[in-house]
This record gives structure tokens, sequence and C-alpha cells, in this order.
């Protein structure tokens, strides 16, 4: 098993490489310069601020909308993820502890509203974003890891959705797909995967189509909230009645934020082409799968028979900084994803790996994420997706429309934009505590692995985040 990744962590991801080289040389949009001005500014070209002017657009066609992006849109976490899709009916057990049984269930509705919503943008003609759809799998990896079967289909039970979550014996699991550490787990209904920088991409063009002004390498380097408020950009400026800021991690460092979010990192590698190879091992339908452990691994295959596994659990920056090459470049991190690959599916070890990167996360204090409008203004953000964000960054369009357009309606009323974030501990104690609770889990999980019983010293530091309630960090 490799310490180190057979190849180095880098940008371009394996997918945004890939969009790039389909589109063969189209040009990026062109930068601003000058003053315009728009109804609506947009920050950010990913999958938020992408969804959120289609959502303005489908709502208002006549609304004026300028988009700037720093770099090409695209090219950050939304061109770079798993491609793993699906809402929040996985997430119901924590959910449910921190926003109540009614709340959580609104959460996984609107997920399910979302995950419709991309299906029909993904598969409409002529795009080619490579949705596949039949469900997602939580699997135990390792003994330890067996418990929390249980508290997936006890939870969909006693909330009146049992058809959500279906135990599935080891037997079972092995019909999916089968390896030997794979023990049983839970068929989840909503679950699909997607080319994640196509689907990007895919945005980018329909956004343009539908009118919206787009700007490619062109960041915001200041904004002076008023009315009307101006975005500041190198050679330019947006004069615009509403702004979005759809920065993603970048926001954790904003005043009103960073009390609850802190920035973590996520690993992924790509392996060579080896369909055969995963036809021998039964993974012949398109499910996508995940283990149990809370540094998840989560995997699915691609159209050309890749698979790509992740690791969620690269380090974690001081004060939101998100300019650390840990949260890009972490050796041990890509290598982690790399092993487990060969752990869970060990007939990948003689195929390899082709690709590796990685990328910041936005953790929030209860793992969801919060679309808000900055107290006195008109200025409105989402942060806090916690390493799943390709169906809720639907979501976080849709109740960042309703906020510009101030409707109140079922996305400006649910939990994701009313409720009131927890906090996490100040810095530096965020920090400290956050990465000895990393590591702590880490030791645990890896001995839980090998069957082997964890330190008393990982195993105390490990429970901390539950002595204090926090749903971060809790196993
Ligand atoms: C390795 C990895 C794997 C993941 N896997 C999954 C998965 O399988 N499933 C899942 O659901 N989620 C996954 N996620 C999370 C998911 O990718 C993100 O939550 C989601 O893409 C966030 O979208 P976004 O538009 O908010 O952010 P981004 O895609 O990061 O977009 C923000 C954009 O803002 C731009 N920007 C930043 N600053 C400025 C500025 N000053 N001016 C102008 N533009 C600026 C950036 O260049 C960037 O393009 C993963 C994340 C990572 C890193």
């Amino acid at each position: 098993m490799p310490a180190s990744p057979s190849v180095l962590p880098n940008d371009p991801s394996w997918w945004f490489a890939d969009a790039m080289k389909q589109e063969r040389g189209e040009a990026p949009a062109p930068a601003l310069s000058g003053e315009i001005t728009a109804d609506v500014a947009i920050v950010g070209g990913g999958y938020t601020g992408l969804w959120t002017a289609l959502a303005l657009k489908a709502r208002k066609p006549d609304l004026s909308i300028a988009l700037i992006e720093a770099g090409l849109c695209g090219s950050g976490a939304s061109g770079k993820n798993g491609g793993k899709v699906h809402g929040y009916w996985a997430s119901l057990q924590g959910m449910e502890k921190s926003i109540g049984a009614d709340a959580a269930l609104s959460v996984a509705r609107a997920g399910t509203v979302a995950q419709d919503g991309i299906r029909a943008f993904a598969t409409a003609p002529g795009r080619d974003a490579w949705w596949r759809e039949a469900g997602n799998l939580r699997v135990s990896a390792a003994p330890a890891q067996d418990a929390k079967i249980a508290g997936y289909v006890e939870t969909a039970r006693r909330l009146g959705v049992p058809e959500a979550a279906r135990e599935l014996s080891a037997a079972e699991m092995a019909h999916y797909c089968r390896s030997p550490v794979f023990r049983g787990g839970v068929f989840l209904q909503e679950g699909a995967n997607v080319h994640p920088a196509r689907l990007a991409r895919a945005l980018r063009k329909a956004a343009i189509e539908a009118g919206v002004k787009l700007y490619e390498n062109t960041a915001m380097t200041g904004l002076d909230k008023g009315s009307p408020n101006r975005v500041r950009t190198a050679k330019g400026q947006i004069v615009a009645r509403e702004v979005v800021v759809a920065t993603n991690c970048e926001l954790a460092s904003l005043k009103e934020a960073k009390p609850h979010v802190t920035v973590f990192s996520s690993y992924a590698v790509m392996s060579n082409p080896a369909p055969e190879e995963l036809a021998a091992m039964n993974w012949t339908g398109e499910e996508g799968i995940s283990d149990m452990r809370m540094f998840v691994h989560y995997f699915r295959k691609t159209v050309d028979g890749r698979v790509l596994m992740g690791s969620g659990s690269g380090p974690i920056a001081y004060d939101g900084d998100t300019s650390l090459p840990r949260l890009r470049q972490d050796a041990a991190s890509a290598a982690r994803a790399e092993r487990g690959l060969y752990r869970l599916l060990p007939a990948f070890r003689e195929i390899g790996i082709e690709k590796s990167w990685g990328g910041a996360i936005d953790i929030s204090a209860d793992r969801l994420p919060f679309f808000k409008t900055l107290p006195g203004s008109r200025v409105h953000y989402a942060l806090g997706y916690s390493g799943h964000g390709v169906n809720p960054t639907y979501i976080g369009g849709q109740c960042l429309a309703s906020l510009v357009l101030g409707e109140k309606d079922m996305w400006s009323s649910l939990p994701l934009c009313t409720r009131e974030v927890p906090s996490l501990p100040p810095e530096p104690f965020r920090f400290i505590g956050g990465r000895a609770v990393r590591r702590a889990i880490l030791a645990c999980e890896d001995a839980e692995e090998r069957n082997a019983t964890p330190s008393p010293v990982a195993v105390a530091v490990a429970a901390i985040p539950r002595l204090f309630g926090l749903r971060i960090g809790t196993r």
C-alpha cells in the first residue's frame, strides 16, 4: 500500500482537463473592463453562481445579470469534485438531531426537487454531462462501521420514509459490487453520477445563452455595499442593486460567516480505465458508493471504465485561509485516497491511477449549507456545503434567487435560509482542536480497518466533538 501517491496531486483535475479538451479551444469570456450596470451582479462561476443566474433568468427573463469569475467557469470545486449527486436522504439522522425531524424532511424533499432539476438540465438534448442514475450505496467496510447501517434504516423508518433507505446484507451488496472488505450496507434510492466539469461548463453555456453577461479572468477585488452596491475588479466595476457572492470557501473569512465555518480539504484519484475488472467484480450498474468512515471514501465509475476514489480527509486551514498549498497539494491525503482504492477494490492495484488532485471544502458547524443576506444590505451569499455540493448548489441557486427577488416561497422558507447556524470554537482553538481531532479520527478509522484496537488517546481525542455537542468531527 503506497505511503505516498503514485502521482502527486495537482490542478487541473482530470475532469476539468477532459472538459477543456472536449471544448477544443472555446475562448474564455472577456475580462471586465470599465464600469457596467446590472440588476444583479454574481461573483463566482461555479455551480452556485451559475444555478443562481439560471434560476433568476427563468423567473424574471428581463433581469440584467452580470457574472464575474476569477478564472474560468468550473475551475473551482465544481470542476474537480467526485460528481456524486444526491440530496439529503442519507443525512436524515444527523439532520434530525441538529434541526429536527420536520425540518430534516423539508430539506430532503428540496434535495429531490434539486435532483429532478439537475437531471432535466444534464440530460437535455445536446448535453453530454455523463449523467448516470441508479441510486447510492453506503457500505460498511470494517466491523466498526457495521453499527451505522441501522442508523440509516431506523431513522428513515421512524420519520415515515422507509423507502429512502433499504438495508443490504453482504450478499446483496455483492450483487452491486463485490469486494473482500464489503460487509453489507444501505441502498439509498436517490443518487446519480455526473461529469462534474462538463456539468459546470454546460451551465456556463446555458447562462450565456440565457443572456447573462459573463466575464472570466475577472476577480472581485472589493465590494462597496450600498444602494446600489459596487463590485470592484482590477479594471472595472459593476454597479448593481443586488449582489450574490458565490465564491465558496473564499467566503469563510467573511466576518459574518467566520463563526460558523471551517475549511478542510478533500482529495481524489482517477484510476486508469479497467472495464473488464469492473465487470469481474460485478460493478456493472451505475450506483455510486461510499464507505461509512467519518473521513469518507466516496467512489464512482466513469463511462470509460475508470474509478474515481475520493477521501474527504484532507488538512484543515487556519482561519479559513484558502491560499494554503496543503489544501491542494497534500501528498499524504492523495495517498490515502489511493490506498482506499486498492483496499476497497483490490483489482485496481494492478491498474494504477492516472491523476490526483485536491481542493478546499467549506464545513459548517452542522454540516448543512446556509443561504443568507448580509444584514442591512442587498448582498446575498451561500456557504457551508460541507463537501456535499453538487445537488445542494441547485438548492442554493433557487434560495439565492428567492432572496434576490424578495420572494417568500418554498426555497426561502427552508431551514437552509432561516435557521440560526451554530458556531464553532474561535481561532486558534478551532484549528488546533480540529487538527488534533482529525488526526485522532484518522488513527481510529485506520486501526478499525486493520481490525486493530485504536490507542486510548486517539479514542479520547476523537470523542471530544461529541462531548461538546458538535456535529462536525462526530463519528
Ligand atoms: C475534491 C472534491 C470532491 C468533492 N466531491 C463531491 C461530490 O462527489 N459530491 C458533492 O455533492 N460534492 C462534492 N464536493 C463539493 C462540491 O464540489 C462543492 O460543494 C461545490 O462545487 C461548490 O460549488 P460553488 O459554486 O459554491 O463553488 P466553486 O465551484 O468553488 O465556485 C466558486 C467560484 O468562485 C470563483 N471565485 C473565488 N473568488 C473569486 C473572486 N474574488 N472573484 C470572482 N470569482 C471568484 C472561483 O474561481 C470559483 O470558480 C467535492 C469537493 C472537492 C474539493
